[in-house]
């Protein structure tokens, strides 16, 4: 990859990222649907790419492909990142979100009516930080000490 890009910089299409996993096109899009990743979307609807999203989805191939991991227990894990504690709500906000109070789903895939309806999901770092590969180990190691 040219260096001048930066890692977050969406610059790849869908076919060329599923090129560049070995995975086909409909693959990806079903992560989208599954809520597992969120491309960055163009004015146009057409999805990109960036690095960081490249290593996102092959961490998830390998949570599936190595660790036996199905589709359905990675959103669990997901849906297991104290988004509350990082992006820090009020206790109203977390009475009211249906993310705070599920167990299935990652945050980003509700539709919020709280302080994360303003927020993009995309950038925000529950979704860029605490949900990519060790990032959750380390964050349940730093809440149980
Ligand atoms: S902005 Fe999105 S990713 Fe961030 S905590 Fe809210 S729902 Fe989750």
């Amino acid at each position: 990859m040219n260096p001048s890009i930066k890692k977050t910089e969406p610059v790849f299409s869908i076919s060329t990222a599923a090129r560049l996993l070995k995975i086909s096109v409909h693959t990806l899009r079903m992560y989208e649907r599954e809520g597992l990743i969120i491309p960055y979307k163009k004015k146009s609807n057409q999805r990109l790419y960036s690095q960081a999203d490249l290593d996102r989805i092959q961490c998830i191939r390998d949570a599936i492909n190595q660790a036996k991991i199905s589709i359905n227990g990675i959103k669990s894990i997901y849906s297991l990142i104290p988004c509350w504690d990082i992006i820090k709500c009020s206790a109203e906000e977390q009475k009211e979100c249906a993310s705070f109070n599920g167990a299935h789903n990652p945050c980003w895939t509700y539709d919020h009516k709280n302080v994360c309806k303003e927020r993009d999901c995309r950038t925000c770092e529950v979704y860029t930080k605490y949900s990519q590969c060790g990032t959750i180990k380390e964050l349940i190691k730093s809440v149980s000490r």
